[in-house]
């Protein structure tokens, strides 16, 4: 039996110096009840947490640990490099480098700026196109979530949803009348968005793969229209590749879905396990950026050399291994039929959405297609589930709002035990 003595005694320290006990919301476990646990180390796809009880990791620190936890090659590069000081505020060789794998392995780049995480990576995008276009405009889709930027917290996904507040106290109206919204996979309600606010668009900005209510996939054609409307528009195409970029294949889901978007923004995976986010586009665009154009944006730590060592040593495996992508495909599929078998044996209503190392159960009988499909499975069986699946060794994302994000580490024993656990977990929710 998991005791969590002190995960508990931390948590309650924790919340006198720290709101909510957490530097992120989700980790608090709010929505599924219970006491988040603190982790102590990991490595491969086991978590061992401070009252020394071992998991099987589906978090993968929400998507950077594709390879797994203290992947060796990476953590070896980090040691090295440290000796050399951990920041320099100028530039260095390594940036160099690292900046020319990621234009070399994705699509439709020319140029790379490095910042320090996600949500950066996204508000400096929108900076850019409304710079470039010259309108202040933008859209951005119900449930999915770009980072906590205030221009982002307008019917947001991730812990906004999982919190019931999509639209955050201190955004000012201001600030929120210039984010347009639309549905998910539903391109008509983009059009008329498009239409109502005519020449006053700069950009859209979408997750190919929605990660952030739980994982949703564009419907056929959703992506091709999204870049169709676009060109006709004069508007520019964002994808958000914070989870996609360096997961779903080498070059993201412009690759994967073969789409060019405009700009694309990465964090997670770029950065292996390091705060780093970044963005891309042709020159012609990255060229507004400052200091060769008026667009300013910088960074004190941005570029920072212990962070590039190890993105630029995780992304240089990917891209000699891109068989790596396959297996994890591979493995994902094979979770997703064994959770398949295991749900329907249940009686449970569900859906299962998958996209490359991605996954979602949700416990509804709807499909899930956008955010109002994926509230339909925020319901009381996911906490249920969640605390059985923990009970059983596995550690799964603590909201009905949040993918799975598999690692390579992850061997068929440790999906089979999963599977097993489901099983077990589904007859214990009885
Ligand atoms: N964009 C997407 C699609 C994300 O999933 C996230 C975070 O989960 C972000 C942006 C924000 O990234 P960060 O948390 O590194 O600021």
């Amino acid at each position: 039996m998991y005791q969590y003595k002190r995960s508990s005694e931390l948590f309650d320290e924790a919340k006198k110096y720290i709101p909510g006990g957490v530097n992120s919301p989700v980790r608090a476990y709010k929505s599924v009840g219970g006491t988040p646990i603190f982790i102590e180390k990991a490595k491969g796809s086991i978590l061992t947490d401070v009252d020394g009880n071992e998991y099987i990791d589906y978090i993968s620190s929400w998507g950077p640990m594709i390879l797994g936890h203290a992947y060796p090659k990476v953590i070896k590069a980090i040691k090295e490099k440290v000796e050399d000081s951990t920041s320099f505020g100028a530039p260095t060789e390594l940036e160099v480098d690292i900046a020319k794998l990621i234009v070399n392995m994705v699509p439709n780049i020319d140029m790379v700026r490095m910042v320090n995480s996600g949500t950066e990576a996204c508000m400096s995008a929108i900076r850019v196109a409304r710079g470039y276009t010259g309108k202040n405009k933008f859209i951005k889709f119900e449930g999915c979530y770009h980072g906590h930027a205030d221009s982002f917290l307008i019917k947001a996904g991730s812990g906004a949803s999982t919190f019931g507040e999509p639209n955050s106290p201190g955004v000012t109206p201001g600030t929120a009348n210039d984010t347009l919204t639309a549905k998910y996979n539903d391109i008509e309600s983009v059009k008329e968005v498009v239409a109502e606010n005519k020449g006053e668009i700069a950009a859209i900005i979408v997750e190919a793969i929605a990660g952030n209510m739980g994982c949703v996939l564009p419907k056929k054609g959703f992506l091709e229209d999204l870049r169709e409307l676009c060109t006709k528009e004069g508007i520019l195409l964002i994808f958000d590749e914070v989870m996609s970029g360096f997961r779903l294949a080498k070059g993201g889901a412009q690759e994967y879905f073969g789409i060019k978007a405009d700009l694309v923004t990465f964090g997670k995976v770029i950065g292996g396990g390091m705060p780093v986010g970044a963005y891309a586009g042709s020159s012609e665009i990255m060229n507004i950026v400052s200091p060769v154009g008026p667009v300013y944006q910088a960074g004190t730590l941005s570029g920072n050399p212990i962070a590039m060592i190890a993105g630029y040593t995780l992304l240089k495996e990917l891209n000699a291994n891109p068989q790596l992508f396959t297996e994890l495909a591979d493995k994902t599929e094979y979770l997703h039929k064994g959770l398949d078998k295991v749900l329907q044996a249940s009686g449970f209503d569900y859906r299962i959405n998958r996209c490359g190392s991605m996954l979602s159960i949700f416990f509804t009988d709807t499909d899930v297609v956008d955010f109002d499909s994926a509230a339909t499975a925020n319901n009381a069986k996911f906490p249920k589930f969640f605390h059985e699946m923990l009970k059983r060794g596995i550690y799964l994302p603590p909201s009905s709002f949040e993918s799975y994000f598999l690692s390579n580490s992850l061997t068929y024993e440790m999906l089979d035990k999963t599977i097993q656990a489901a099983k077990e977990s589904l007859e214990a929710m009885k």
